[in-house]
C-alpha cells in the first residue's frame, strides 16, 4: 500500500470485503508480506533474582518468593560491559576517591563530616560488601566498618576463612549523616553515582548488602531485609545477597544464625562449603 493513501478503517475494510463477497468472490489470494524488521530482544532487567534459591529458614520460605520484576531496577545502574584490567582498577578507584573527597552534593553532610569514607579493600575483589553510611568511628578514621559493628564484620569474614583485605568494602553514602540517622533518599541518590562507579571498577562477582538501608537502596526495593535474606539476587552482573547489618546483630545476637546461613548460601554458590 502506498504511503500517501489514508489508512483503512475497520468499517472501510468491512464494506470493501462485503463488495467482493456480493461479486461472488469467496477467497482472496494471500498477500505477500513485506520484509519486516523484528524488534530486538529486550535487555533483561539489571535487578532480578539469580536462578538460585537455597533457604534453610522455613519460616521465611513462602515470603521469599514474592519478589517480582515490579521491583524495578535503579535507572543509573552500571552494566558490566566495561571490564577494567586489574592494574587500572586501583588507579581508577584512587581518582574517584579524590573526586569524592571534594564532593559537596549533600550540603549538610559535606559541612558536618570529618572526612569522606570512600571504601577499602582489594580493588579486584570477588566479593564487595555494601553497608549503609559511615558512623562516628568511620567518620573519624576514614574507613568503613571500623567500630564495634566493623569488628563483628571482621569476625564474620574470618569465620568464612577469608581476610578483610580480600574483600572490597564501601557504603551507600560516603559521608556520615549527623547523629547516625539513616541516609535520606536524596542523599542516597546523590551518592549513587560513586557507588555505581565503584561497582563498575571492582566488577565483583558477589555483592553483600549489610542491612536494610543497603539492600533497599541498591536493589530499589521496599521488601524488608528479613524477607530479602536467604536468596541471591542480581545487580550489574553480580549476584547479590542481602543480610542483617552487624550492628543489628550486636543488639540481637540470636539473628547471627541467619547471617551465618546467608554466608553459607553465598559460599555454597562459589562451590565452598562453610562449616556449620
Ligand atoms: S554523601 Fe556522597 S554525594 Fe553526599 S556529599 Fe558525601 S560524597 Fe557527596
Amino acid at each position: 500500500m502506498s504511503d500517501f493513501l489514508p489508512p483503512l478503517t475497520s468499517r472501510d475494510l468491512r464494506e470493501w470485503l462485503t463488495g467482493w463477497q456480493m461479486a461472488g468472490v469467496t477467497q482472496l489470494p494471500e498477500a505477500e508480506l513485506p520484509e519486516m524488521e523484528l524488534p530486538t530482544e529486550q535487555a533483561a532487567p539489571v535487578y532480578q533474582k539469580a536462578p538460585i534459591v537455597l533457604n534453610t529458614d522455613s519460616q521465611n520460605e513462602p515470603e521469599l518468593l514474592i519478589s517480582t520484576p515490579t521491583d524495578v531496577p535503579h535507572d543509573s545502574s552500571p552494566t558490566p560491559e566495561m571490564i577494567m584490567p586489574p592494574a587500572n582498577q586501583k588507579a581508577a578507584l584512587s581518582r574517584l576517591a579524590k573526586k569524592v573527597a571534594e564532593c559537596t552534593r549533600c550540603q549538610e553532610l559535606a559541612t558536618t563530616r570529618t572526612q569522606t569514607v570512600f571504601g577499602v579493600g582489594d580493588p579486584n575483589a570477588k566479593i564487595m560488601f555494601i553497608g549503609e553510611a559511615p558512623g562516628a568511628d568511620e567518620d573519624a578514621q576514614g574507613e568503613p566498618f571500623v567500630g564495634r559493628a566493623g569488628k563483628l564484620l571482621t569476625k564474620i569474614i574470618e569465620a568464612c576463612d577469608m581476610q578483610r583485605e580480600e574483600i572490597y568494602i564501601c557504603n551507600i553514602l560516603r559521608c556520615r549523616p549527623p547523629g547516625n540517622r539513616n541516609p535520606s533518599p536524596e542523599e542516597a541518590s546523590h551518592c549513587r553515582e560513586y557507588l555505581d562507579k565503584q561497582i563498575k571498577i571492582v566488577n565483583p562477582e558477589y555483592i553483600v548488602c549489610w542491612g536494610s538501608v543497603a539492600a533497599k537502596n541498591l536493589l530499589d526495593t521496599e521488601t524488608p531485609i528479613g524477607k530479602m535474606r536467604g536468596e541471591l539476587y542480581e545487580y550489574a552482573g553480580a549476584k547479590v545477597l542481602c543480610t542483617y547489618h552487624p550492628s543489628y546483630l550486636l543488639r540481637n545476637p540470636p539473628a547471627k544464625k541467619f547471617v551465618w546461613e546467608d554466608m553459607q548460601l553465598l559460599f555454597a554458590d562459589m562451590g565452598i562449603t562453610l562449616k556449620s
